[in-house]
């Protein structure tokens, strides 16, 4: 069997069990098995025929995915913000939602005159990968990504290793613990987070491809999808510096929860951005100046 037949089989596969992106699938599997990258690369396999081992590498490959576990588990690694990256079950798989808050972080930091003091804290950093794609268009900044899972920061390390980024490290640490602000004390410069924004309710409703696959304590609070945000606000006035800035995605209709719970915790509310789809998904909040 040439590339092209296997390739078009799998997708129609795919298609059958109504996977999305039938032939796509197919032909980063292909490109998994082949070890390229690049689909402009597959052309030249297409009229190739498959050998024994890259057969049985396929079938598996194919099989794993009708049974719904998402591409970036089997290929083991995704781009984000430009930079490939390893996924595992450790994390969660990298959304494009959350190239917004990157990008408006780096807006942000734009404006600065001075960029060597910069310090940044991402709580909940998972595989890292908002923390790597800041420090690799900030090299000045210093960046610590922290999350509550140990295999969470070996993933978060592999990939600093991968992308060989000096100013990120990444630490185990809880941001429920008493003593969590005293790691930190008035050092900031900013906050960011994505963290887990899925209530238990809409837990349960989740596509499976991300419920059973992504990790849960990634996903949800198991409790309203809110506590993380009443924990960042709590802690924010003994992190930031004065002028620090707090920027986190948040989940669906949620905007307003949110809003509401840095208000009253003495935050202002400086800029809402709206994802690809048209929902507000990344919030801004400043502390309030003293009157
Ligand atoms: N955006 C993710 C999803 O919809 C959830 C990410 C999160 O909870 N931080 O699956």
């Amino acid at each position: 069997m040439i590339w092209q037949e296997a390739i078009n089989n799998a997708g129609l596969l795919f298609a059958e069990k109504g996977i999305s992106d039938a032939q796509i699938n197919s032909e980063y599997l292909a490109l998994h098995v082949l070890g390229i990258w690049n689909k402009s690369e597959l052309q030249k396999h297409i009229n190739e025929p498959l050998t024994n081992e890259q057969e049985i590498n396929f079938d598996e490959f194919v099989n794993r995915r009708l049974m719904h576990e998402p591409l970036q588990h089997i290929i083991g690694e995704t781009e984000f913000f430009g930079l490939r990256l390893f996924t595992s079950t450790a994390a969660l798989i990298p959304r494009p939602d959350t190239e917004i808050l990157v990008e408006e972080v780096l807006k942000a930091v734009d404006g600065r005159s001075s960029m060597g003091d910069c310090r940044i804290l991402d709580i909940g950093t998972g595989s890292g990968i908002i923390a790597l794609a800041l420090a690799s268009k900030l090299p000045q900044a210093l960046i610590t990504g922290i999350d509550i899972s140990a295999d969470a920061i070996a993933l978060a390390n592999k990939n600093k290793e991968r992308l060989k980024t000096e100013n990120v490290s990444f630490e185990l640490a809880d941001i429920f613990d008493d003593d969590i602000a005293k790691r930190f004390p008035s050092s900031l410069d900013l906050l960011v987070s994505n963290p887990p924004y899925i209530s238990i309710e809409e837990f349960e409703t989740l596509d499976r491809e991300v419920r059973d696959f992504d990790p849960r304590i990634a996903l949800t609070d198991d409790g309203d999808g809110l506590r993380f945000y009443r924990r960042i606000a709590e802690l924010a006035p003994k992190l930031l510096k004065p002028e620090g800035k707090i920027f986190v995605e948040i989940g669906y209709n949620a905007i307003n929860h949110v809003e509401k719970i840095f208000f009253d915790a003495g935050l202002q509310v400086v800029g809402k951005v709206k994802d690809l789809q048209g929902i507000e998904r990344v919030m801004i909040a400043k502390e309030n100046p003293i009157p």
